[in-house]
């Protein structure tokens, strides 16, 4: 391996905004290692082929983030294979919609547990290394939802509130380290996550957002990339705003 390449993590990268986040990293020519979780590898078999495409060094795993067994071995695993992680994106969410009154346990563990404890999992397995080189970026992908609270999600709306403050206490604590940690929140992106609501819940966000249209995976994969980018060096512990205006 170069030593010059860096070494980019993109959990959830398989699919959707992941996945577009990935391809735009491949421009500067990195290692590129995804995780993902679904039995079916389709979508991250078609992700490897987009980047092996671009002549990319890449390696998925299947690992469950919600679990600190999985993800220590993964991160063991990829620390013995390239040495070091130089750019986290946690990136992997879900979504379980359910009004507060007929929420099961069940989904309010879920939905916290990928969205909010696999963030702690991945970035205090990995945090030791980014502090031993002293060098490090970290970016965690939020959502309005955690923002202005979205009926019917208060699972998932606590979780990404919860992104944003564990967002800005590690950055005050790992800043001296040379290491950037921020958030982006996207708005309304249109991916398989967002397919799956109904065209009139679609209609009503379309009609909120000042800008007219729904946001694409490149609008939250270049603001990704521009936080991990030198010209953000001075920039950690934001919230970045890519929603077309529909939380100012
Ligand atoms: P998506 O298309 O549904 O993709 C979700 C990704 O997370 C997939 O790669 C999936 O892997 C992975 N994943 C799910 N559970 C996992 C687990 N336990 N361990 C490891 N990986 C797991 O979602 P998306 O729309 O691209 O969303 C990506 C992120 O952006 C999420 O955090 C989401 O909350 C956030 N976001 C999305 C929107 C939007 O409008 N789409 C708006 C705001 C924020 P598999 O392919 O293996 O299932």
């Amino acid at each position: 391996m170069d030593n010059s390449q860096r070494v980019v993590v993109v959990t959830g990268g398989s699919r959707g905004i992941g996945r577009a986040i990935a391809l735009k990293f491949a421009e500067e020519r990195p290692v590129i290692i995804i995780a993902h979780y679904d039995q079916d590898e389709t979508f991250s078999d078609q992700t490897l082929a987009m980047l092996n495409e671009k002549g990319i060094r890449c390696e998925s795993f299947k690992v469950d983030v919600s679990s600190k067994s999985a993800v220590e071995t993964f991160f063991d695993s990829v620390l013995e294979k390239y040495g070091r992680v130089d750019t986290l994106i946690n990136n992997a969410g879900i979504t379980r919609d359910c009004l507060l009154m007929k929420m099961s346990e069940r989904d309010w563990d879920l939905v916290l547990n990928i969205n909010l404890k696999s963030i702690f999992n991945c970035t205090q397995t990995i945090i030791r290394s980014m502090i031993k080189n002293r060098r490090g970026t970290i970016v965690n992908i939020a959502s309005v939802s955690g923002q202005i609270g979205v009926a019917g999600q208060a699972n998932y709306s606590a979780s990404k509130a919860g992104i944003m403050g564990f967002t800005k206490a590690v950055a005050r604590e790992v800043a001296s380290r040379g290491i950037t940690v921020n958030a982006v929140a996207p708005g309304f992106i249109q991916t398989e996550m967002t397919d799956a609501l109904p065209e009139k819940v679609v209609e009503s966000y379309l009609q909120q957002i000042p800008l007219g249209r729904l946001g694409t995976v490149q609008d939250v994969s270049e603001t990704v990339y521009w936080l991990c980018s030198e010209s953000a060096s001075y920039i950690t512990g934001q919230i970045i705003h890519v929603n077309g205006g529909l939380y100012m």
